[in-house]
């Protein structure tokens, strides 16, 4: 036998195997959730031209879908509409925790408001959890949901004072729970709570059990991209083709177009990593620690699913860096492969509590769930429905867009809206060189300002380094391969079609 051949295999092999491993953990599984193996075939229709509806939805994610099923037993006529796959955007990368213990929120809503806000807002949390029980019984919805104890834990010293004001909230809403040092799994911490009657459920089948309840008209791959009022109905242009409603709920995570005094305002984007990994001995809890290097921790099947690195977008746009972080927290702790490895970012409002309400005559808006969207769209499917039926609904101004604006929100408005300017002069000034490597580069052709991606194939794609929604300039997100905006969000190709709003147009070519 040739030697050289023998050898030329093996360290072909070789190669093979250590391209493998990497990929696991680097390469093929960025960026996909765990959640993206759980699609559907459900029946949706065609677009055609124009299309005449009382009640359009736009968005079809878990809010979108929320407001769907509850509107299922009205008079109306009720359509969707999705740019992509329904369940494409942010719910398909969640963890999906259906828990009220969310981080220190009833405490930042108690700074933002008052105690009062904040009960109510506990009290919301506690029925939507009962009314996602009751829907997956009444309507035998099969999406792996687990009856679980919720802990909320720190591992560093000041995060115990935080604990305790959470505490001190349980405490006067008579909410049963127990001081815990370590979790179920074994994880050391400093102290912690916790509750019982939460869980954890496959947020994708949830929503086509929900789905499967409704007789609701989909139509996917309709992108909404402007609204007119034209007397008492509204004319929403789209990529396909014009619609006329009555109302309209828009469901679309960020909405694609200014509230005046409200959004992009007040608001800021929260970015979180989340790895899933493999491993022999799942546990029956879901956890997550109020520290500044966030950990969230649940299980699904014989999968762990760890979450972290959370922040402010603005704060932050080395995402790969931010991602590396989280690989290694995760294995200080576990010695496991990891399979998924995803990041996105949810919407957050300046006093913590959801935008869920009328914003016009007939134009609804769910959205800002603050990282807490399988409660929260659930809250918002029943408020909306309620609304627009003209059923009274005891939250309605706890979420109702245009709530009273206190000295905390300003403070945070100002901070939020600081973050964001810097960013924004950060990329019209620096041009961020730091992150921009080999493949990528920044030019300046006639005074404006251009993005290049180099592929694999050394073939260059060039994008206007400009986002068309608040002109910001862009960052390379080399995790995702895509250019992405900084300031709010918006996320677009090598080639500039945009992915992801609030921006609903491609980057000038
Ligand atoms: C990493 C991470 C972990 C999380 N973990 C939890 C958790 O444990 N528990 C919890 O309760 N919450 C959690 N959340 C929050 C929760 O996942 C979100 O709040 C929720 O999924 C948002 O749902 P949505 O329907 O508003 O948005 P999306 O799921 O993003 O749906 C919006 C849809 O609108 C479509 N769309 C956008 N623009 C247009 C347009 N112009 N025309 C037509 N369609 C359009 C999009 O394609 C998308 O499908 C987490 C969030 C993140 C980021």
């Amino acid at each position: 036998m040739d030697i050289s051949i023998t050898i030329n295999s093996l360290l072909t092999i070789f190669l093979y195997t250590l391209t493998f491993i990497i990929n696991n953990i680097n390469g093929d599984y960025m960026n996909k959730s765990i959640w993206s193996e759980y699609k559907e075939k459900i029946k949706t229709k065609q677009f055609k031209d124009n299309l005449y509806t009382d009640i359009l939805i736009i968005g079809g994610g878990l809010a979108g879908i929320n407001v769907a099923f509850n509107l299922n037993k009205t008079k109306y006529k009720v359509s969707l509409i999705e740019k992509d796959e329904l369940l494409s955007g942010t719910t398909n990368y969640t963890t999906a925790k259906v828990t009220f213990l969310q981080n220190t929120v009833y405490d930042d809503i108690k700074k933002c408001h008052d105690e009062e806000t904040s009960d109510l807002y506990l009290k919301s949390q506690l029925e939507a959890i009962k009314m996602i029980k009751n829907n997956i019984k009444n309507y035998n919805i099969d999406c792996d949901f687990q009856d679980e104890d919720s802990y909320l834990f720190t591992l560093e010293e000041k995060g115990i004072n935080k604990i305790k004001k959470i505490i001190k909230i349980l405490q006067n809403n008579h909410i049963k729970y127990n001081i815990i040092h370590k979790l179920p799994n074994d994880l050391k911490c400093l102290y912690g709570i916790k509750v019982a009657n939460c869980g954890t459920f496959n947020p994708i089948k949830y929503a086509y059990g929900l789905l499967n309840n409704t007789n609701v008209d989909i139509y996917e791959h309709v992108r909404a991209l402007k609204i007119k009022k034209e007397d008492d109905k509204y004319i929403i242009e789209t990529d396909k083709g014009m619609i006329t409603t009555k109302y309209i709920v828009t469901t679309t995570h960020y909405p694609f177009f200014i509230i005046p005094g409200l959004l992009p305002l007040k608001m800021h984007l929260k970015k979180s990593h989340v790895v899933a990994s493999k491993i022999s001995k799942p546990y029956n809890f879901n956890a997550i620690s109020v520290d500044k290097k966030e950990i969230s921790i649940r299980y699904y099947q014989n999968y762990l699913l760890f979450g972290g690195e959370s922040y402010k977008m603005s704060n932050h746009i080395d995402y790969e860096k931010r991602q590396d972080e989280l690989i290694q927290n995760f294995k200080k702790y576990f010695n496991t492969d990891i399979n998924y490895n995803w990041s996105t970012y949810d919407l957050v409002s300046n006093d913590y509590l959801p935008i869920i309400g009328k914003i016009d005559d007939n134009h609804y808006v769910a959205c800002a769930f603050n990282a807490w969207g399988m409660t929260n769209t659930t809250i918002a499917g029943k408020l909306i429905s309620d609304l627009i039926n003209k059923r009274n609904n005891k939250y309605e101004l706890l979420f109702n867009p245009k709530r009273e604006i206190t000295l905390k929100r300003t403070l945070n408005f100002l901070t939020d809206n600081i973050n964001i300017t810097k960013i924004y002069l950060k990329t019209k000034i620096n041009k961020n060189k730091e992150f921009y490597k080999d493949n990528v580069k920044i030019v300046n052709i006639d005074g404006k300002s251009y993005g290049i991606y180099i592929d694999d194939n050394q073939k260059e794609h060039i994008v206007r380094n400009l986002c068309p929604h608040a002109k910001c300039s862009l960052i390379f997100n080399y995790q995702d391969k895509t250019w992405d905006c900084p300031c709010h969000g918006s996320k677009y190709d090598i080639d500039g079609n945009v992915i992801k709003g609030p921006s609903v147009f491609d980057i000038k070519k």
